[in-house]
């Protein structure tokens, strides 16, 4: 990875190889959008037939041009894109934008010409977007950089941008245009063939400039490497992505039920694991963006209310605990300071209620007070414009408050933004982030609050157990590869579990219904009967279980029944029979970039019916397991319910971190099922497990 894109969004020379007359042409609205942004240095045009292009001087080739070429455009067809490639190395170009589609997308001829641009581009060390993509922009004053086709012209601002789809980037650039939101950098990199998302995001991660990153991408080629970068830029800056598409496409059929349910891995656990924000809507992504680009970020979910109108504030609360947040009450210290400032109509309280006619003396007692609070971390605000208020000077102390604070503030802006244009200008100069909606507010806020839970989360151990046995788990793997096995026997799924000190119901393998009734004489009754067989992998289906079998006439007679119905060869596994408890699932599924994915769930309905289970990419660190343990919907059963006893967080939380270090120190292990594990208190135990190769 080489994150040092400055050629690509700091050129200072331009140059485009294809350029046209056509008004109606890429070859021309690149150079209309480099002129109209006033971009800071020489555009050259090429094109072997005319002479001017939007008046400016045009060349035959890249290697006529007399000055340097830092950035090339190249949008002609794709069978002269490899010789305009070697064309710019001659030349000494720097970067290059690729924006002419038809190459590894469209199949194996195109595969070929963009290896063999690219080969090129290699050859002379020059980095290259695309092919298939707008461009870049930088708004940075001293470049004004619009290599890119598009309608746009952001203004400065601390967003940056990085699409995949440039469908989807231009979207969100137009909304943040539209919300009058200045923006930083912006890129869509289209096939991703050389320069990729991860170094635009690295390289965003040391802008200064760069406040808040967006992110769009519906696949990440290298996981690994992106979930490294991105937590180091996460950790500095926040990111935001939209959760869309997979990486795995699910084409493989799963064997496992938890294989079955990880379906295909979503981008959504690639960007959890590396502290991205994720939003479903592109509306609420945009708003998350404008107040974390520019407020602080708050130290908890503890909101102060201030409003001037009784019914946004009704809807932001609802919304505001709906996302987990807190409306504590006012402390009395600050009750009675606001008791001296408000006008009497006002309800001294959380949220404060400072009333219609409140004018700036009353926002500025409202907003100082809630700054000093130490039980708030954050400040909403209703304000609507009264006509009978001056409203530029509570505008005034609104930005005031937010420029002296160090609590960020959210605002819900209820106004005619053309009659207000005063008004909103200085809440627009002061950065304070404004939406029509109270929810919409709430939910702004609550980003914020989000990307400090990820910020200050601790960054967890990956624990190495040092009391397991490798050289049988490599023993037991090496024996079944050898022999071509995919499933592997119950005694080899136990003897690893049990190498690996995840506990495990006493159990037996017999080779015979004799073996079977001496194994569970020695185990004790109650037992639970089991048919072992590589062939069988969901054993109920086909009546091979048989449980609370509670004496030797009981165990004859069922596996008599298993041996007329599965065939004379079958081996039975013979377990301890545990109460229920709870029932939990565990397991984890290769997938390919990633490594493996760790699931946990409650078992049965939870899992059948309600699909209540969270994955997370493997290591899974000691905070990671804890935390997934809390994340599913079930989760008051695993504390303990009604009187009923909870189960051990500690013990479940080392089960997943003991299968993820399992499934880490032996990458042949595709598709690893805990399912059931009963759970009563600090009891737990695997009653049947699978593994497969
Ligand atoms: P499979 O999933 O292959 O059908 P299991 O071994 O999971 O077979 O057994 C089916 C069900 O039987 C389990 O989900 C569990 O409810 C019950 N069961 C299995 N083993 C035990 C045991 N040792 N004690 C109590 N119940 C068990
Ligand atoms: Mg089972």
């Amino acid at each position: 990875m080489n994150d040092n894109l400055d050629p690509l969004f700091k050129p200072k020379s331009v140059a485009l190889i294809g350029a046209s007359v056509k008004e109606l042409s890429i070859g021309n609205v690149i150079i209309k959008n480099l002129l109209h942004y006033n971009f800071r240095g020489p555009v050259y045009p090429i094109n072997p037939k005319v002479d001017e292009i939007r008046g400016l001087k045009a060349y035959p080739s890249v290697l006529d041009v007399p000055g340097e070429v830092d950035l090339a455009h190249i949008v002609i067809p794709p069978p002269f894109v490899p010789g305009e490639v070697e064309n710019c190395g001659k030349k000494g170009v720097k970067a290059i934008i690729v924006n002419t589609a038809g190459f590894k997308e469209m199949g194996a001829e195109g595969q070929a010409l963009e290896e063999d641009f690219l080969s090129r581009a290699r050859k002379y060390g020059i980095r290259v977007v695309g092919p298939n993509c707008q461009g870049i922009i930088n708004s940075d004053p001293e470049f004004n950089a619009y290599c890119n086709f598009t309608f746009t012209y952001p203004k400065p601002g601390h967003i940056s941008v990085v699409a995949q789809s440039g469908g989807v980037g231009a979207v969100l650039m137009q909304a943040f245009y539209d919300m009058g939101i200045g923006q930083r950098m912006y890129a869509s990199n289209g096939n991703g063939s050389d320069v990729s998302i991860t170094e635009i995001l690295s390289y965003y991660g040391k802008d200064e400039e760069t406040r808040a990153i967006v992110l769009y991408a519906e696949s990440i080629e290298n996981p690994k490497e992106f979930i490294s970068i991105a937590r180091q830029v996460t950790t500095r800056k926040p990111v935001l992505a939209i959760t869309a598409g997979r990486t795995d496409k699910g084409a493989e059929a799963s064997r496992s039920h938890i294989g079955g349910l990880a379906g295909s891995i979503s981008m959504d656990l690639i960007y959890k694991k590396a502290g991205i924000l994720t939003f479903r809507s592109q509306e609420d992504l945009c708003h998350a963006a404008v107040a974390l680009s520019s407020q602080p970020v708050p130290k908890g979910n503890r909101v102060g209310i201030i409003t001037n109108t009784g019914g946004p504030s009704v809807i932001a609360i609802d919304e505001l605990v709906s996302c987990g947040l807190e409306i504590p009450p006012l402390s009395e210290k600050a009750a009675e300071k606001l008791h001296g400032t408000m006008l009497e109509s006002a309800s001294v309280r959380n949220p404060l209620d400072v009333v219609a006619t409140a004018g700036p003396a009353h926002f500025k007692s409202a907003l100082e007070v809630m700054m000093q609070e130490p039980q708030f971390d954050s400040i909403y605000i209703n304000f609507v414009t009264p006509p009978f208020v001056d409203c530029e000077n509570v505008a005034r102390e609104i930005a005031a408050a937010a420029k002296a604070g160090t609590k960020p503030i959210v605002c819900n802006y209820m106004t005619d933004k053309e009659k207000w244009g005063g008004t909103s200008k200085i809440l627009k100069d002061g950065e304070i982030p404004c939406f029509d909606f109270a929810e919409t507010a709430a939910r702004a806020l609550h980003s914020l609050v989000r990307y400090n839970g990820i910020r200050s989360a601790e960054a967890g151990c990956v624990r190495n157990f040092t009391d397991v046995n490798k050289d049988t788990v490599r023993s037991i793997l090496g024996n079944a590869s050898s022999q071509n096995r995919e499933v592997l026997s119950a005694t080899e799924v136990y003897g690893i579990l049990e190498a690996y000190h995840v506990p495990v119901a006493s159990w037996k393998v017999a080779g015979n219904l004799q073996e079977a009734l001496a194994a569970a004489e020695g185990i004790g009754f109650p037992v639970v009967i089991k048919a072992d067989s590589e062939q069988i992998i969901h054993k109920s289906d086909v009546g091979g279980v048989a449980v609370n079998i509670q004496n030797a006439g009981e165990a004859t007679m069922v596996m008599e029944t298993m041996i007329r119905n599965l065939g004379a060869g079958i081996r039975f596994f013979v377990q301890k029979f545990l109460p229920k408890g709870r029932e939990l699932i565990i397991g984890a599924k290769a997938v390919e970039g990633v490594g493996h994915i760790i699931g946990f769930g409650l078992g049965g309905i939870f899992v059948e019916v309600l699909k209540d289970i969270v994955f997370s990419i493997s290591p899974v660190s000691d905070t990671e397991a804890i935390s997934m343990i809390h994340s599913v919907k079930a989760t008051p059963l695993i504390h303990g319910f009604r009187g009923e006893k909870g189960i051990s967080i500690e013990k479940t939380s080392e089960i997943i971190q003991r299968i993820s270090m399992l499934v880490n120190d032996f990458p042949v292990i595709r598709e690893l099922d805990l399912n059931p594990l009963f759970a009563i208190g600090d009891e737990i135990h695997v009653v049947d497990a699978r593994i497969i190769l």
